[in-house]
């Protein structure tokens, strides 16, 4: 039977905005609140790139599933997310990526995360936000970044 996937759209859809699809909260979600569980692959190598992939950390990379592969970075991110070890059902432990609130949340907000990408991967950023760094980069690299 596939497995529905209900259960991780619930509180947020995705639609489009000026710079392609991007994830909306559907209800009011408090500061702290977990949003829900970034599904996808799990990809060892410090090397791998892709438009939409988040760095964990180490050789890690997580190669999201809709519905949150469509967050856009915002330098005024609203959202964050953490990795949790728990354990499946045989008793494996697992990693998790929960994407969460880092402020109050209003429906119909878009969800944003702050990509903190490396200076040689640094594109330009549309956020709007009046701190926008003008890159989608990791603010500690753009030093760097102005360096070039
Ligand atoms: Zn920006």
């Amino acid at each position: 039977m596939k497995k529905r996937k209900s259960e991780t759209y619930r509180g947020v859809r995705v639609a489009k905005t000026h710079v392609g699809r991007g994830v909306f909260a559907t209800r009011t979600f408090p500061q702290d609140a977990i949003i829900g569980e970034i599904t996808g692959e799990l990809i060892e190598d410090p090397d791998y790139e892709s438009d939409y992939c988040l760095w964990l950390g180490d050789d890690w990379h997580l190669e999201p599933e809709a519905p949150f592969r469509f967050l856009n970075h915002h330098c005024e991110a609203n959202c964050d997310f953490d990795c949790f070890e728990e354990e499946d059902d045989e008793g494996n432990i697992v990693e998790k990526v929960y994407v969460f609130a880092t402020r109050r949340i209003s429906k119909g907000e878009e969800l944003s995360l702050d990509y903190g990408w490396p200076a040689d991967a640094a594109i330009p950023c549309q956020c709007g936000a009046d701190s926008c760094r003008g890159w989608i980069v990791c603010e500690s690299e753009l030093p760097l970044l102005r360096a070039h």
